[in-house]
């Protein structure tokens, strides 16, 4: 795929270092980066423009999902030389990219982002409290080498706030406006093996089994959100990101049960015969194994399982009450809440963050 490979890892260099020494045996150049926490657009400028100066030709990632969006983010401007706001969404000019990607490998490393088969990249402005994405169908990964073996070392912590990305990324597409029959198919397969797998890895982290099943989950949620969107937990993520110094799967953790709640509520009261009720409903019997199980068991039994997995609230962010409305109005601009199954009111979305805190 290439000869000048720019390899993009965490802070750690435990992984990167065998495949860089892969690589050079193999005859490559290589040069190597690290990501040290969510990309940045200025990172990704100055990241880019090292890779454009070393002439690389394949960008490899291996890592979490911030390592795997950075490379694609970098794959893609290696070729198209505007500015990242040139092609950004909801913050930059939204352009399309005019030039193929270098090729692009992905290795996920955690269990929960499903990046490796998505085709954008989540970039944070600090300037403008946001995060937002790089899209184009040509940013999917050429390659996506998903090995659960990699995943055992994980902290726990980490196990718990992707693999709880991982079910919120499966959950979501589920209900979403867009889900069609091609992401009903891995959202029924990989929700139930999610939800079994997930309090396993937690108590036992290197029960290989376990990590295989949401390793797998997470494959299958990234494929059904490619395709499907996701809901007002990522809407709500976008802005929670780009605000506060919080990671995106933890977000996600403390909101997903809430958002459940809120959803079901709402469409019983003004759209009682959405199907997205009869999907909620289903999607609590695949959680909790349960044949008569209600659409709200199914929040419960998300809060429960976030209890378990010691997830934080989002006041250990410091987010606070007096912040709800600027994350509230600016949720609403985000591009996964256009898939939400019913369009909340800003005092929803104020009370689903004040439930969160
Ligand atoms: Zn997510």
């Amino acid at each position: 795929m290439g000869s000048r490979a720019l390899v993009v890892g965490g802070r750690s260099s435990d992984r990167t270092q065998p495949l860089v020494s892969a690589l050079q045996t193999a005859g490559l150049q290589t040069i190597r980066v690290e990501i040290p926490a969510e990309p940045t657009i200025d990172l990704i400028r100055r990241l880019s423009a090292l890779a454009r100066n070393e002439r690389c030709d394949v960008v490899l990632a291996i890592g979490g999902g911030s390592v795997i969006d950075s490379g694609k983010a970098i794959a893609a401007l290696l070729t198209n030389r505007e500015d990242v706001l040139e092609y950004l969404e909801v913050i930059g000019r939204g352009h399309p990219l005019t030039h193929a990607p270098v090729p692009f490998i992905a290795i996920p490393t955690t269990a929960g982002t499903g990046s490796e088969v998505t085709r954008n990249a989540v970039l944070g402005s600090p300037a403008h409290g946001v995060k937002a994405s790089l899209r184009s169908a040509q940013m999917l990964p050429r390659l996506a080498i998903i090995d659960p073996s990699l995943t055992i070392s994980v902290p726990r912590p980490i196990t718990a706030s992707t693999g709880l990305d991982a079910l919120t990324q499966l959950i979501e597409p589920y209900v979403s406006v867009r889900a069609n029959r091609f992401t009903d198919a891995l959202c029924v397969e990989a929700i139930p093996r999610a939800a079994a797998a997930l309090p396993r890895v937690w108590d036992r982290p290197d029960d290989a089994a376990a990590r295989s099943e949401m390793s797998w989950s997470s494959l299958c949620g990234g494929l059904a959100l490619a395709n499907a969107g996701l809901g007002a937990v990522h809407g709500l993520a976008a802005p929670i990101g780009g605000m506060f110094d919080a990671p995106h799967g933890a977000i996600c953790a403390a909101l997903l049960p809430h958002v459940i709640a809120a959803n079901v509520r709402a469409l019983r009261s003004r759209q009682p015969e959405s199907p997205a009720l009869v999907r909620y409903q289903h999607t609590a019997r695949m959680l909790t194994n349960q044949p008569h199980a209600t659409a709200e068991d199914g929040a419960a039994w998300v809060a429960q399982l976030c209890r378990k997995l010691e997830v934080p609230p989002l006041a250990s962010y410091k987010i606070q009450q007096t912040d709800i409305p600027s994350v509230a109005e600016r949720a609403a601009k985000a591009s996964s809440m256009k898939a939400n199954p019913i369009v909340l009111s800003p005092a929803e979305i104020g009370e689903i963050v004040a439930a969160a805190l």
